[in-house]
């Protein structure tokens, strides 16, 4: 199946955080759309691989999604391997997608940014045709994404462009809350994290109306670019 967007994740839960909404919005509109979780999440403090992976099922529904997969590389501990690197080339020629989104640069946690440099790697090398892949013993086509987008994390970062989202931000906040095991759950008796309390939970609302006051809308989700975007026209331009 051809992708339009493939969103990669180091955790499956770091996508609905940060660009839920943008996904849902192409979906809404038809995109065929895709995320790879790189790992379980298996070592996070809440909850467990299979209660995540429960979790991520859920919130994909929410977002429409045409596919979602999960390498499982180890949580905390995968590293920038050539073997790693493969496995990203065979997701992008498996997928064909125009658009890669991929994690922040740099984030407190340090499976961000690495998932981010491993992504970017994998799909400059998943263009090089001497680069050789098989998925299911077939050897596969060579395919470079137009563009690689990374979102922002828990550390702020300053976006190149925001997407407005206040059309689907009530469906962007369903796909967080499926992770009622990591968020924000009055009903929940598991230890607190940093990421379990309900200031967390309004300090996402509270990212999506700043992104979204930048450019004139109610909420938005904002992005770094690898190159300078280009437009036709001047008008293109929210
Ligand atoms: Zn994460």
């Amino acid at each position: 199946m051809k992708l339009d967007i493939l969103a990669f994740a180091a955790h499956p839960d770091d996508v609905e955080l940060c660009c839920a909404g943008t996904l849902i919005k192409h979906s809404n509109a038809g995109y065929k759309v895709g995320i790879i979780d790189l790992t379980q999440g298996e070592l996070g403090t809440r909850g467990t691989a299979e209660i995540r992976a429960l979790e991520s099922s859920k919130a994909s529904k929410i977002m429409n999604l045409s596919v979602r997969e999960n390498l499982n590389l180890g949580d905390g501990f995968f590293s920038l391997s050539n073997e790693n690197k493969m496995k990203i080339v065979e997701m992008i020629r498996k997928y064909k997608p125009e658009t890669v989104i991929a994690n922040a640069i740099y984030d407190r946690h340090p499976d961000h940014g690495r998932a981010s440099e491993l992504v970017s790697d994998g799909c400059f090398l998943a263009g090089l045709v001497k680069v050789v892949t098989r998925h299911n013993g077939e050897v596969q086509e060579a395919w470079r994404p137009k563009v690689v987008y990374h979102y922002i994390q828990d550390r702020f970062i300053q976006p190149d462009f925001i997407v407005d989202i206040s059309t689907v931000y009530s469906e962007r906040v369903e796909a967080i809350k499926s992770y009622s095991s990591q968020f924000y759950d009055p009903e929940s008796n598991e230890p607190e994290t940093a990421i379990s309390s309900k200031q967390f939970f309004d300090s996402l609302q509270a990212r999506a109306l700043e992104l979204g006051r930048i450019i004139g809308c109610e909420y938005g989700e904002g992005f770094t670019v690898e190159r300078i975007p280009g437009i036709n026209m001047l008008s293109d331009i929210k």
